[in-house]
């Protein structure tokens, strides 16, 4: 199956693309502000950070972040048609429309919509329509691996991978970091419990953690065998994840932080690590959330 994933023929390449099938038919939020894509995969990705709308009836957010992630609505898109030209099946996609200068679905609804009531009503449907995705796929394969996708620009160029955790707990001991309360508080608990004979680190940064594979691929990222602990500065993941990634709710997930340079920066960049992304996801969800991709 993870054949299948990975050396998809080029026929099969060639066929899905000689088929006008439609696309998975998007469903949209109050005027059109959210986007959802439903899938069949287990796998649902959000993309919070890349809207480009700004509609003056929206007040304008006035502290906190409101400064985009360039081009990662363009990267999520990629990454899922990516997924459906290896897998020949679609994952979950959400998209915020509304520019962070008007809406951060990463925040708590106070610092999120500041009290507008248009965008505290697209807030809920954002949240909703993750739900609802996520529900969908525990549905359909009893699990859910969730990506919350975002872009930085600090000055170490790699791919950040938030489960949770502060640079100051992934600096602890070995014995701390596989500990009980250390593996409750991150955003992965369910495939620890999926493996429970694997140390809780070596899911964060062993040789088979999605760190290892990134960089397997190409893409420098942390925590990973290369750099257990991140420099800081380093995103470790934000209110979507924390909200979503329940062990209780059947999903798995985390925070990817793509870089600009290399990774964001021009369409061919985007396309490169949307493919090596999904080259990853076909060899890391069927290995430690033990289903299909
Ligand atoms: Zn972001």
């Amino acid at each position: 199956m993870i054949r299948f994933c990975l050396f998809v023929s080029l026929s099969f390449i060639a066929a899905a693309f000689a088929t006008d099938e439609p696309a998975s038919k998007a469903v949209f939020g109050t005027q059109r502000y959210v986007e959802y894509i439903p899938g069949e995969l287990p796998l649902v990705i959000s993309a919070p950070h890349g809207g480009l709308l700004k509609p003056k009836s929206v007040a304008d957010r006035t502290y906190g972040v409101v400064d985009a992630d360039a081009n990662t609505q363009d990267l999520a898109r990629r990454i899922a048609a990516e997924t459906k030209k290896q897998t020949g099946k679609t994952l979950d996609l959400i998209i915020s429309h509304l520019h962070r200068s008007k809406l951060d679905p990463n925040r708590e609804i106070k610092e999120a919509a500041q009290g507008d009531p248009t965008a505290e009503m697209i807030w809920q449907e954002y949240h909703n329509y993750i739900e609802q995705a996520l529900k969908a796929s525990v549905v359909r394969h009893g699990r859910a691996f969730f990506i919350d996708l975002h872009g930085q620009n600090h000055k170490d160029i790699r791919v950040e991978l938030g489960y949770m955790h502060r640079v100051t707990d992934l600096a602890k001991p070995i014995q701390e970091i596989n500990s009980v309360d250390f593996i409750q508080s991150g955003s992965i608990q369910l495939i620890s419990e999926f493996n429970p004979t694997v140390p809780y680190a070596d899911l964060l940064f062993g040789p088979n953690s999605l760190g290892a594979m990134l960089e397997q691929h190409g893409f420098l990222a942390t925590p990973s065998p290369r750099m257990t602990v991140p420099t800081e500065p380093y995103f470790r993941g934000g209110y979507t994840i924390d909200r979503h990634s329940k062990v209780a709710a059947n999903v798995a997930g985390l925070q990817i932080e793509a870089n600009r340079i290399r990774l964001r920066d021009s369409p061919e960049n985007r396309q490169k690590f949307a493919e090596a992304l999904v080259q990853t996801l076909c060899i890391y969800i069927p290995k430690w959330l033990k289903v299909e991709m």
